[in-house]
């Protein structure tokens, strides 16, 4: 039966179609993988998932979490703050804080529950939040929840950030910025906002949601590969850690303040104890298993390469490779064009990438095989894309 809600998603809907922006689901019918299969028919060469390190569907992983399950059962019951705590999510928080370096840390259900949770809490009237022009859409919606002013700083611009610091005095100054950025891959330059940060007197907050897993001797992100200690970091464990769920790594008290303060813990109900099992498995594998890390690395700077014999702009910074098209129907037939070939390269579009910078998104894991990379590099090559950018 239509209602007034129908007329309404109809006309938005319309409006959508018309610019090119409406999307559809398209259910898996396998696990995630270098290779995926949809519908129960295609079978596509997968580089539109960010299970880097294959943990997705991981034996080991698998086996933490079905133990888990039959020892506490599905759900949580409640929120943290009632009689949501268990053993196993302290476990998981202990093993983060040392996995992290930090005196503690706080699980959250997402990272896009963590970053709004946190940014919601951290700030309010009065303070202001520096944010990166190409920051992640859970920092912007957090940052507005926050009724924080916010200034957006061209992206990656340590001097404009300066200067804008030096043009919105606040009584609370938080410079918010992702560590991957995760429609580019590329790298926030976190020595520099750590320095100017530490000069300034403002906090520093990096979402680790790309790295985790991904960059430092350790797995723990970019910070650990820089040897930065921000305030503020967060993690994901549904990324490279093939779980789900998120955290903040922090100081005890920071901690304390969170889970008395950040709505989206507060209000929500926990993290079942399987997907806690899954986080603690995962981290205990990404810290002694470097060389899974070493694979991943390895067909970032094999693809590197290859994008760059092809003309295209390519880095060696994550495992994301953006190749920007431009208008969101070039994107959508750019990836139609590559499934005809065998690979699954979802088209970004805005808003979650700026107008004209529509995209195809590489995501390698370290999983897929040089034969996998190289045909991928083949059906490039076929595409009509702007090249020697
Ligand atoms: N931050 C960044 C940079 C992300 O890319 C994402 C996920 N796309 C998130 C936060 C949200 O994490 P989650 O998917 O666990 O909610």
């Amino acid at each position: 039966m239509s209602g007034p809600v129908g007329h309404w998603a109809n006309e938005e809907l319309s409006a959508l179609a018309a610019r090119g922006l409406s999307r559809h689901l398209e259910p898996l019918s396998s696990p995630q993988g270098p290779v995926v299969e949809i519908n129960g028919e295609e079978r596509l060469i997968n580089f539109s998932s960010n299970d880097y390190l294959g943990l997705a569907n991981d034996a080991e992983q698998k086996a933490a979490a079905i133990h888990a399950l039959q020892t506490w059962g599905t759900g949580s019951g409640a929120s943290r703050l009632v009689t949501g705590d268990s053993t196993s999510h302290r476990a998981l928080e202990k093993t983060i804080a040392l996995f992290e370096g930090t005196e503690a840390a706080l699980l959250f259900n997402s990272g896009y529950a963590a970053n709004v949770g946190l940014l919601s809490s951290v700030c309010g009237e009065g303070d202001v939040i520096f944010s990166d022009a190409l920051n992640h859409a859970s920092l912007i919606d957090g940052a507005r929840l926050s009724r924080a002013k916010t200034v957006v700083y061209p992206h990656c611009d340590v001097a404009a950030l300066e200067a804008l610091l030096a043009k919105h005095p606040a009584r609370r100054a938080l410079v918010v910025t992702d560590g991957v950025f995760s429609m580019d891959g590329d790298r926030a330059p976190l020595k520099d906002l750590s320095a100017l940060c530490a000069q300034t007197g403002a906090a520093l907050m990096v979402d680790e949601a790309h790295s985790t897993g991904v960059c430092g001797p350790t797995g723990a992100g970019l910070c650990e590969e820089l040897g930065l200690h921000p305030e503020l970091r967060m993690g994901t464990l549904s990324k490279a850690l093939g779980g789900f769920g998120a955290y903040v790594a922090c100081s005890n008290d920071v901690r304390q303040w969170l889970f008395n303060k950040a709505r989206s813990l507060v209000f929500s109900t926990s993290l079942p104890a399987s997907a806690c099992a899954a986080g603690s498995a995962a981290i205990s594998r990404v810290r002694r298993d470097a060389p899974l890390r070493e694979r991943l690395w390895k067909n970032i700077r094999f693809f590197s390469a290859g994008l760059r014999a092809l003309g295209l702009p390519a880095h060696e910074a994550s495992a994301i490779f953006p190749v920007v098209v431009g208008a969101p129907e070039a994107a959508v037939n750019a990836s139609r064009s590559l499934r005809a070939a065998g690979l699954l390269v979802k088209p970004i579009r805005p808003p979650t990438v700026p107008e004209g910078t529509s995209r195809l998104r590489f995501a390698l894991c370290a999983g897929h095989t040089e034969e996998q990379l190289s045909r991928a590099l083949a059906a490039l090559q076929k595409l009509e894309l702007p090249r020697g950018r």
